[in-house]
């Protein structure tokens, strides 16, 4: 028996990074796994053919996650194909980094619409399916760059902000129907977002970091595990961070 045996989890942006870290540990504690990619059709093509080797049912949808209609088609299929949805999380994210003097409003609605808007897009089309079933679990990615801030990433650092916001206001509307709404607020994870970092400013985060490393994308996919798993079914609301102690 497995901690997610039985359960069906929808993730957005999974051809890469967290995504398909979150993917591959959901996958080998049982969970059948539904994931959304845009422009990486081999890599999604991968992924579904190595989470089918853990004996789930595992299915890639080409789906862009800022896109309101896309993102309620998706939920009908994924609906129509795995018959559930019990947890959802919304992961799909990009950075259009630039100091706001030179920030166009281009990037800066880019960056909202792709990480902020995809969560209430995907959160508003399976809400529906979730009342059904009287119960579900959200995990929202925010950053800690939305509780801190950072120079060069209005955009994101809002966007990731908008997502906590959210995040709380869900769990408050949605409580009373044993559906669980929390955030995750990485740190600096070594993946291809912060591969394109200049190397000065990933020796300086690194060494703020008071684990003396960068998180690794199954840092993150553990507490994936362990907020769609029952083992946290009294925890809603919550803003946990998974930053090697950035923040503290
Ligand atoms: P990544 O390596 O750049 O991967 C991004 C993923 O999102 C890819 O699978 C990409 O799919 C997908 N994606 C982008 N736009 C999409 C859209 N419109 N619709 C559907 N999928 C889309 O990024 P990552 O580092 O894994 O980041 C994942 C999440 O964690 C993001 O929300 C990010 O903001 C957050 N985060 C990351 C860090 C970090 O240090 N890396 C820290 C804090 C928070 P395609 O390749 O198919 O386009």
């Amino acid at each position: 028996m497995k901690l997610l045996d039985q359960k069906v989890t929808l993730i957005t942006g999974a051809s890469r990074g967290i995504g398909r870290g979150m993917a591959l540990e959901l996958a080998k504690q049982g969970s059948s796994v539904a994931f959304t990619y845009l422009s990486s059709p081999d890599k999604a093509a991968e992924l579904e053919k190595e989470l089918s080797t853990f004996g789930i049912k595992a299915k890639g949808y080409k789906s862009d996650a800022s896109d309101f209609k896309a993102a309620e088609e998706l939920i009908a299929a994924v609906l129509n194909d795995f018959g559930r949805i019990d947890v959802v999380v919304n992961n799909a994210g990009i950075t259009r980094d630039n100091l706001l003097m030179r920030m166009s409003e281009e990037h800066f609605d880019e960056v909202i619409r792709t990480n902020l808007k995809s969560v209430f897009n995907i959160t508003k089309a399976v809400q529906k399916s979730m009342l059904k079933e009287r119960k579900g679990s959200i995990i929202n990615i925010s950053s800690v760059v939305g509780v801190k801030g950072n120079a060069g990433q209005a955009n994101y650092a809002a966007s990731k902000a908008g997502i906590i916001g959210f995040t709380k206001s869900i769990a408050l509307e949605l409580g009373s129907r044993n559906i669980r709404c929390n955030a995750i607020a990485p740190g600096f994870i070594e993946t291809e977002m912060t591969a394109v970092l200049n190397p000065d400013v990933v020796k300086q985060w690194r060494e703020a970091i008071p684990l003396k490393r960068g998180g690794t994308p199954e840092d993150v996919a553990n507490l994936v595990v362990f907020l769609a798993s029952d083992m946290s079914s009294y925890i809603t609301g919550q803003v946990i961070n998974v930053d090697g102690g950035m923040l503290t």
